[in-house]
């Protein structure tokens, strides 16, 4: 099993100070299915302020990532040398074993107390096949699992299911309702037939949680190898309305797959053609970076398409779309619904018109302003009317954008 030696390292300073450490969680299950972790979370027997110093008394660096929670996180540099900050490091969540109280908000527990028990900690993790960890025996022999609640027979019958009563544990945090659905198209597993019911039982609970933790998932789910199934599933576990409350697509779900795993495509692929309103809502409640929910918009708008497809009406479709002329039509060939020939065949107009930088914008024309005011005409109106007359021709004729020719074509309407 392949454990990096610069963990390794930090397991053993602990284990020195008759504390124990151990990998727990993703990085456990990932390691078992043979998927490299993307990221080490310990769970320590000691408080954070021990860890602390512990791991400062080493030489390891920290950061007091979420002290309350028990949450410390060390740089662990890659050569083992815990000085050495030239080489590349990794950063380590170590946390204290610890129960949590009550969820009286159905969000987050009301506090923790730490235990330094790993069963306790085993204990409040969400599914089985996320609450196993690695016990490393001090005689540096081959890890052991500790799997509590048959997180690994799950991972043989592909199975999401959750750590004790179903109800209970979805009742306290309703976030995993969408976690259950995130790990399952992550993972390529079912969910567990309790588990499941108890996801559409509790499905409301979502409606407690911020929309930007909902977001989130959501973005790893549409990000995942199985977008179409993670919608699907949203849809009949009874999420979908939590989640985008306008709905999606009149077209369906498209093959979101087929798009590049990038969050505004897929999403605008997901809500194309939804009427403007009830697009503007469904982005506005994901509360995601402006530049991000206008990208969107843009994407999933059904512009008209050119009657003709001609490299000229490709070039008007750059000017239209900018940046987005290119993925606008490849989401619009991944949501369901249009003729694929005529999208087709302006997709590859399009291409080729930005592979050879045609000009298409005004800002692209081999002269400025400064050029034609030199020529006598008023700064103003009839200046841009100049300026979209020059884009005409351009857009007609890519070879005439020069100066020469351009400064011509002006002179010719000024007379
Ligand atoms: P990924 O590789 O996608 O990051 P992960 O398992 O590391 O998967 P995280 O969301 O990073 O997922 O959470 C780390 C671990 O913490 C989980 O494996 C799980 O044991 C625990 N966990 C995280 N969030 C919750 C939660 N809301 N309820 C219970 N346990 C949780
Ligand atoms: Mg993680």
């Amino acid at each position: 099993m392949p454990i990096p030696s610069h963990l390794q390292t930090l397991l053993r300073l602990f284990a020195a100070h008759g504390e124990r450490a151990y990998p727990v969680g993703g990085c456990v299950r990932d390691t078992l299915m043979g998927i490299p972790p993307h990221d080490w979370d310990v769970a320590v027997t000691t408080t954070p302020e021990r860890t602390v110093s512990l791991c400062e008394g080493a030489g390891f660096r920290t950061i007091p990532t979420g002290i309350k929670h028990g949450t410390v996180t060390v740089l662990t540099p890659h050569s083992g040398d815990p000085m050495d900050r030239a080489g590349g490091y990794d950063l380590i969540e170590c946390t204290t074993c610890r129960t949590e109280g009550c969820y009286s908000d159905g969000r987050r527990p009301d506090g923790v107390t730490f235990t330094g028990r790993i069963s306790d900690d085993l204990s409040r993790r969400d599914f089985t096949v996320n609450a196993m960890a690695f016990d490393f025996p001090e005689d540096g022999g081959p890890p052991v699992v500790l799997d509590l609640f048959g997180g690994q027979q799950d991972m043989k019958k592909r199975l999401i299911r959750a750590v004790g009563d179903p109800d209970t544990r979805f009742g306290e945090d309703g976030l995993r309702l969408m976690r259950a659905v995130r790990f399952a198209v992550k993972l390529d597993f079912n969910l567990e037939p309790h588990t499941r019911d108890a996801v559409i039982r509790r499905a409301g609970g979502l409606a407690r949680i911020s929309r930007e933790r909902i977001s989130d998932e959501l973005q790893k789910i549409l990000t995942s190898p199985r977008p179409e199934t993670g919608v699907a599933m949203l849809t009949e576990l009874g999420l979908m309305p939590y989640v985008l409350p306008q709905g999606i697509s009149p077209h369906g779900v498209g093959e979101l797959s087929a798009l590049p795993a990038d969050f505004s495509l897929r999403m605008a692929c997901l809500l194309w053609g939804l009427d403007e309103d009830r697009l503007r809502v469904n982005l506005a409640g994901l509360k995601l970076p402006t530049a991000v929910s206008k990208k969107i918009q843009i994407l999933a708008r059904p512009t008209l398409l050119p009657s003709q497809l001609t490299p000229r009406k490709a070039r008007e479709w750059r000017h239209a779309l900018g940046e987005q002329a290119v993925p606008a039509l490849e989401v619009r060939l991944a949501a369901s619904g249009e003729a694929r020939g005529a999208l087709s065949r302006l997709l590859e107009l399009v291409r080729a018109s930005e592979a050879r930088e045609e000009p298409v914008r005004i800002g692209d024309l081999a002269i400025d302003g400064n050029d034609l005011i030199a020529l006598g005409f008023k700064p103003g109106r009839l200046l841009q009317d100049i300026f979209c007359e020059l884009l005409e021709v351009v857009w007609d004729c890519p070879e005439k954008n020069t100066r020469e020719e351009l400064l011509r074509e002006a002179l010719r309407r000024r007379e």
